[in-house]
């Protein structure tokens, strides 16, 4: 099949990847430029364990190009993806101004029938507001031509993108129409064979989806930073708690590791935007702006145990940060825990020292260049003159550490660590002072 993917960020770079790989003549379009150019040239913008060579291999074979030209690519697919962001609104709304953009280029440029597919998160009735829009459109040249919308929803997560495009548990198409059955079926056939994944529902049904599945992710880590914050107070360790409950099969282990708070482009964005429609219906959705204001309060967490341990007394201090994407993996650092911890500690007068192992470009890009800002070439440097220790991300790299070492390095032998990696004992029996998220009295 033909197909254009509009927006060549993760999910329209995976996506177009992904099924140039299994036959499809697929065409990435984005309107940067740079972006463009930049994939043209055989390099990657954004880091994606596998996704270089899955694309370097099927542009070598011709199935898969890149485009700045809109025309060209409402031309060229049967299938038209709208893959582009739907970042924040200023009222917490998801912002529809570019999948609306796309929807009128198509409208403008379109010469036949085409199957339009919502992939970005959008909210219950964005596909009606595309419809109307590509009809708009269309009207103004007074040409009447057929297409439909549909909705198709991405659940991959960045860091396992291409696992899971090819081998999710689920394909989910919001249509009423049989001819989009039919091409949808069609488009996903080779991610279909083992057994049936796609499921067929209304388009507003499929819309809810994708932020139902969200919100539920992000309601289990708020839910157990809450039980983390309590344990805190009660002297148990959240740890054992959390193994405890994990065994249950009702509840299962994923999901439940407390920490700094839920961070990257889509939980903060789509629990927000679903408040942000609960508002729009009268109804208070009391549990999703409880999920999010407990998300809020433990980014700040870090920061709060790092001043309490230091006595208040930052300014002039030289912090160590080990991971600034918001999880392993990726070079993502949007609303990232990291972003509130440096914030606030630039904010209190103290320095940062900081290191990523794939995140430092993106930090340099956000930040540039700043006397309170020291980009380390690996965790050791980062440590190196400190005069404490900050875990934000657990990358596999910092799992593992010489406590011994770590005492003579740090000026004050203080460990925050925002993801629970260490035991607090082999902590405190190398003479460091240890601060988890919800450890009982280690904390
Ligand atoms: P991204 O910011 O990485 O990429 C979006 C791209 O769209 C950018 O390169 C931008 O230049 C381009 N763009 C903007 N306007 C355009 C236009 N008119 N025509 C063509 N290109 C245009 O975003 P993303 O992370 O890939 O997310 C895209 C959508 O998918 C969002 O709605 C997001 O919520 C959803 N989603 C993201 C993930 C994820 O893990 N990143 C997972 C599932 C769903």
């Amino acid at each position: 099949m033909r197909i254009s993917v509009f927006g060549s960020g993760y999910v329209g770079l995976v996506s177009g990847a992904c099924l140039a790989d299994v036959g499809h003549e697929v065409l990435c379009m984005d309107v940067d430029p740079e972006r463009i150019a930049t994939l043209r040239a055989g390099e990657v913008p954004i880091h994606e364990p596998g996704l270089d060579g899955l694309i370097r291999q099927n542009a070598e074979a011709g199935r898969l190009r890149f485009t700045t030209d809109t025309e060209e690519a409402v031309q060229f697919g049967s299938l038209l993806f709208i893959a582009v962001g739907t970042p924040p609104d200023e009222d917490g709304s998801a912002d529809l101004q570019y999948v609306l953009a796309v929807a009128e280029s198509i409208g403008r440029y379109m010469q036949d029938y085409k199957v339009v597919i919502d992939k970005s998160t959008v909210p219950v009735g964005t596909a009606d507001k595309v419809r109307a829009t590509v009809q708009a459109a269309l009207d103004a040249r007074g040409i009447p031509l057929d297409f439909d919308v549909c909705s198709n929803p991405e659940f991959l997560k960045e860091g396992a993108a291409i696992e899971d495009f090819t081998r999710g548990p689920r394909i989910v198409v919001g249509t009423d129409s049989e001819r989009v059955r039919e091409a949808m079926r069609e488009c996903y056939a080779p991610y279909n064979r083992n057994h049936d994944k796609l499921m067929f529902m209304s388009v507003r049904a499929a819309e809810l989806t994708k932020y139902a599945a969200n919100a539920m992710l992000a309601t289990k880590i708020s839910f157990m930073n809450e039980m983390a914050n309590l344990a805190e107070r009660l002297d148990v360790d959240i740890e054992e708690v959390r193994r405890g409950i994990g065994s249950d099969p009702r509840i299962g282990y994923h999901f439940i590791y407390p920490g700094c708070g839920y961070g990257g482009s889509c939980f903060p964005k789509d629990v927000q935007a679903l408040c942000r429609t609960a508002r729009q219906v009268d109804y208070p959705a009391q549990l999703l702006e409880a999920v999010e204001e407990v998300n809020n309060r433990q980014k700040g967490t870090l920061f709060a145990k790092l001043n309490q341990a230091l006595d208040g007394q930052l300014a002039g201090k030289t912090i160590a940060l080990w991971g600034l994407a918001f999880k392993p993996n990726t070079d993502d650092m949007r609303a990232a825990p990291s972003r509130t911890l440096m914030e606030a500690l630039w904010a209190a007068g103290a320095k940062v020292q900081a290191y990523d192992p794939e995140a430092m470009k993106e930090c340099r890009r956000i930040y540039g260049e700043r006397d309170d800002l020291m980009l380390a070439g690996d965790r050791i440097q980062a440590v190196r003159g400190a005069d404490a220790l900050v875990i934000c991300t657990e990358w596999k790299e910092f799992r593992t550490v010489d406590f011994a070492w770590l005492k003579r390095e740090l000026n004050l032998p203080v460990v925050v660590d925002g993801r629970n990696l260490y035991e607090p004992k082999a902590l405190q029996q190398a003479g460091l002072l240890y601060y988890g998220v919800g450890r009982g009295d280690s904390a």
